[in-house]
């Protein structure tokens, strides 16, 4: 990807396609599912790959190609590939990427699905997971084997909003020779750029913070070219591809990507900041708070701390129920990243599956409250919580 020198928030708007002969200012969708060629010639040079163009929507279209350009250049990553969901982008990474017996290392906290991926479909290929907890940094070198081939993180967790250190991981990968992959959804680029820090693949849900309207889902894969030609070549031919419509609304959302974040931060912060004290409040996680354990390696890694605040209600599981059940303006719902408000109760929702020690070990007590906090006025969503918090 070539170095304009343009910051982050123009190369959001200002990486477009060539306009066609209409001249438009914003760009179009490109809803075909195939595209013409000139002569035989033509097509199986096309086909050949001896020049880089639009074939069939399953490989590439115009629209997602613009969207994977903005990431790939909001990441600093060379090349990456979009994908349906957030998860496909997960799987199809893997399933690229890893033979049979090779192994995994990962954080014990990623997101609920790919961690069945891990522990319930990557085995029937052999592909076996170890895992480390967040404070268990030097645990990490000791579950690599011969047949290591990732090491695997998300940072902020999900529920939990613990903070991995990603320069730290970043040099055991490449002291060992394995991949870094790293799930940058709850960050963005615009806080947190793994790259930067050694990773060698960065994976996002573009259902969050990047589309952040809660309108379509979507995933994409950047990083070092090499690796995401095999990911491309695995996605081009078991069909996981990204609408050319979602890929439109999501390369429109990137535009508004710097001050969207910016403000869902700043909204979380006074949110975190009321929270932090209260008392029907055990304890407030946000990444920009002091308190939060890993303060230090957040200020060192982010731009900001997020848009999501984890928190402890007195009273467990009960009283959990109790708040959320006296939420008005909130909304109750499983998605993350959108301008409205959501509030979730990971131990009755998500994570009620585990039982109670498992959650324990992932970090997501029964009280636990997450709050993706949304771009509503703050002082409506602090009345919102406020009052639920006075009524358990
Ligand atoms: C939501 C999410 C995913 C999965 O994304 P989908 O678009 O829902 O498939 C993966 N990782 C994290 C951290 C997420 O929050």
């Amino acid at each position: 990807m070539e170095d304009t020198g343009y910051h982050i928030e123009t190369e959001a708007i200002r990486t477009q396609l060539e306009r066609s002969s209409f001249q438009e200012h914003s760009n179009p969708v490109y809803l075909t599912s195939s595209f013409v060629f000139d002569d035989a010639e033509d097509m199986r040079a096309s086909f050949a790959e001896e020049k880089q163009r639009n074939i069939y929507s399953r490989f590439t279209n115009p629209n997602t190609s613009e969207f994977v350009e903005k990431i790939c250049k909001l990441e600093g990553a060379e090349a990456g590939h979009a994908f349906a969901t957030g998860m496909s982008a997960v799987f199809s990474t893997f399933a690229a990427l890893l033979d049979s017996n090779d192994h995994i290392v990962s954080c014990r906290s990623v997101f609920g699905s790919t961690h069945a991926l891990f522990t319930k479909f990557l085995p029937k290929w052999n592909i076996e997971t170890s895992y480390f907890k967040v404070d268990e940094y030097e645990q990490v070198e000791s579950l690599i084997q011969s047949n290591t081939k990732v090491l695997y993180v998300e940072t902020p967790t999900n529920p939990a909003i613990d903070i991995l250190d990603l320069e730290y991981l970043g040099a055991i990968a490449r002291k060992h020779n394995i991949l870094f992959i790293v799930d940058n959804c709850f960050a963005t680029p615009y806080l947190q750029q793994p790259a930067r820090f050694g990773a060698d693949l960065v994976i996002h849900s573009a259902t969050k913070l990047i589309d952040g309207q809660g309108r379509v889902l979507g995933g994409v894969t950047v990083g070092k070219a090499d690796l995401i030609r095999e990911i491309y070549l695995f996605s081009r031919n078991t069909g996981p591809a990204l609408s050319p419509f979602n890929a439109w609304i999501l390369s429109k959302s990137l535009e508004t990507l710097a001050v969207r974040v910016e403000k869902h931060c700043e909204n979380a912060l006074g949110i975190a900041n009321f929270l932090e004290g209260h008392v029907k409040i055990d304890w407030v996680k946000y990444p920009f708070l002091r308190s939060h354990p890993q303060y230090e390696i957040a200020k060192k890694q982010m731009k900001l701390g997020g848009n999501v605040v984890a928190f402890q209600v007195k009273g467990g599981l009960e009283n959990g129920r109790r708040f959320l059940n006296a939420i008005k303006l909130c909304s109750l719902s499983a998605n993350l990243g959108d301008t409205r408000t959501i509030v979730t109760h990971p131990a009755s929702t998500t994570h009620s599956k585990l039982s109670e020690e498992d959650r324990m070990q992932v970090g997501i007590p029964d009280g636990l409250v997450r709050i993706s906090v949304g771009l509503e006025h703050v002082s409506d969503i602090i009345n919102d919580l406020s009052k639920a918090l006075n009524e358990i």
